[in-house]
């Protein structure tokens, strides 16, 4: 006997939309039919350009060729992000996705880096121990290699894309996979009078589409678990105060680095993510702080090349509704929250909540336990990107301005300052079995921000100083000297992957 399929309706378009679309189109194509509904006339938010190492896992899965992808959304390879003024004005650091020093060793490098730092030794930049840091110093680029115990093997890269053209490609791919689109406006929600699961929604021209799983992906509005199913939202702002951005491309005029850039600034910060045609630019704020007008005109003032469209202001709240999935509807992306792009997460948020959805795919009667599941995983990983993003703000030593007083001065969440109490005991990092941002994304920006702990791991005494210097000078040269023979990072690009339909 054959199951029934799962009738899914995801209500939105966006990034969210399509990757969940093109995923379960591709990959539960037995179990379930998909129909996407969404309405050109509101549109999507679309700045998300920049990304975490997990989507090549994403676009694995769904067999997506990553040469012909980043051509089709005009990519650039990202070895992390560099952040200017953040601990000080004058400060830059790279928060790497790779290891420092070789990694593989019994203990991690940072503990002898913190012992000799503690001794009083003159170090290198920690960027130059790092090969990831420095290849993206040097922007360079090649694919980090198999060969674990190597240094080019003690990295990971992502993408920056544009965004507005990521969406339209997973369209295609979840439409040949059988994912039907319903262009229309969903103007009504209807529901079990007794179980008060979603029956059906119901667009503009009287069309009625029911379904028997519905994933919202509706953005800000998050018009199924937010209007209708009114699940409360857990606001983060006090922590997490930026609640506006105006996002600005320009021409690229200088390199096209294979790094982010997070730039500090009086009430916020900006990002500069560059593109193979064109770079993006936005300035994050806190509108308590600064007013529209005068964050749009810095960020004018501050980019590196000729304007290609006005500064467009988005407005936003750091936070997440209490429960991601409720009955038969399962929020995905910024219908189920929102932090501010800081270590470029929300991509990433909606790739985890689609594989955990996958994962406990319901048949047509969802079960408490895997909804518990499910949100268990989500509130997991909201919570640590939270306290990850609140300790760049928290770990400055920054006066100059009423802002970065406020987050200087701050309550933390209790999570976040056992965290930093572990790491300024004895440069103790909290181990995650799952979730994101591991030890050396931790340790990046502890080091990076100033934080240089007053202990470390015993087993980091065992070696004598001269001969720990003489490993870290040698370490030094080596990544030099390795990065060396990589290619140019532009170079790379228009070999492998030259992007296509260009304006
Ligand atoms: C300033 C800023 C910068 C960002 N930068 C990054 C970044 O660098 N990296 C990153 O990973 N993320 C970033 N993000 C987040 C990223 O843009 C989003 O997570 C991503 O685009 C997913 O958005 P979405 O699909 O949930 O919502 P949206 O893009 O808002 O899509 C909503 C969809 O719902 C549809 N819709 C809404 N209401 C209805 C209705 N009534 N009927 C029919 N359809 C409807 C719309 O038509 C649209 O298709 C950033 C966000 C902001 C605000």
């Amino acid at each position: 006997m054959t199951q029934e399929r799962v009738r899914v309706v995801i209500v939105g378009g966006g990034t969210a939309g399509w990757m969940a679309g093109a995923a379960l189109a591709r990959l539960l194509s037995g179990q379930c039919t998909v129909r996407l509904i969404e309405s050109e006339a509101i549109g999507v938010v679309g700045v998300g350009e920049a990304t975490l190492p997990h989507i090549r896992a994403f676009n694995e899965r769904l067999g997506i060729p990553e040469a012909e992808f980043m051509a089709r959304t005009r990519a650039t390879f990202k070895l992390g992000i560099e952040f200017r003024d953040w601990g000080r004005i004058g400060d830059s650091y790279i928060h790497p996705f790779g290891t420092f020093g070789r990694g593989g060793g019994a203990i991690d490098f940072h503990h002898y880096w913190t012992r000799l730092a503690r001794e009083g030794h003159e170090l290198p930049p920690l960027d130059a121990l790092s090969y990831a840091c420095t290849l993206a110093r040097e922007a360079r680029f090649d694919h980090p290699v198999r060969d674990a115990g190597t240094l080019p093997s003690t990295f990971g890269y992502a993408y920056q894309f544009d965004a507005l053209l990521f969406a339209p490609y997973l369209r295609g791919l979840a439409e040949e996979a059988g994912a039907m689109r319903t262009e229309g406006m969903v103007i009504d929600v209807e529901r079990d009078g007794e179980t008060g699961l979603v029956r059906a929604v119901v667009l503009a021209d009287g069309e009625r589409v029911e379904g028997d799983l519905f994933i919202d992906c509706s953005g800000f509005r998050s018009l199924l678990l937010g209007q209708t199913l009114e699940e409360p939202f857990e606001d983060w702002s006090k922590w997490l105060p930026t609640d506006r951005a105006v996002a600005m491309p320009c021409r690229t005029e200088t390199a096209v680095t294979p790094y982010t850039s997070a730039i500090a600034m009086p009430a916020g910060w900006r990002w500069r993510i560059p593109l193979q045609h064109r770079t993006g630019n936005g300035y994050v704020y806190a509108s308590d702080f600064i007013a529209d007008a005068d964050a749009a005109r810095a960020l004018e003032e501050a980019v590196e090349g000729e304007k290609l469209a006005e500064p467009r202001l988005l407005r936003f709240k750091a936070g997440r509704r209490r429960r991601s999935w409720v009955g038969n509807c399962v929020a995905i992306g910024l219908a189920s929250g929102f932090l501010e792009p800081l270590e470029s997460t929300s991509i990433y948020l909606v790739q985890q909540a689609i594989t955990a959805l996958i994962e406990l795919f319901p048949d047509k009667r969802a079960s408490a336990s895997d909804r518990d599941e499910f949100n268990r995983i989500i509130d997991l990983e909201y919570d640590r990107i939270r306290d990850f993003l609140i300790l760049h703000y928290h770990a400055t030593t920054r006066d100059d301005s009423p802002f970065w007083n406020y987050v200087r001065t701050m309550e933390i969440p209790d999570s976040l300052g056992e965290k930093l109490d572990l790491w300024r005991r004895r440069a103790r990092v909290v181990k995650y079995r799952e979730g994101v941002f591991l030890d050396a994304s931790w340790i990046a920006v502890y080091l990076g921000q100033g934080i240089v702990p007053e202990g470390w791991d015993p087993r980091a005494d065992v070696a004598g100083t001269p001969e720990l210097l003489r490993a870290v000078g040698d370490l030094r040269s080596e990544i030099a000297s390795e990065v060396a023979t990589r290619p140019d990072h532009r170079g790379f690009l228009e070999r492998y992957c030259p992007m296509v339909d260009a304006a």
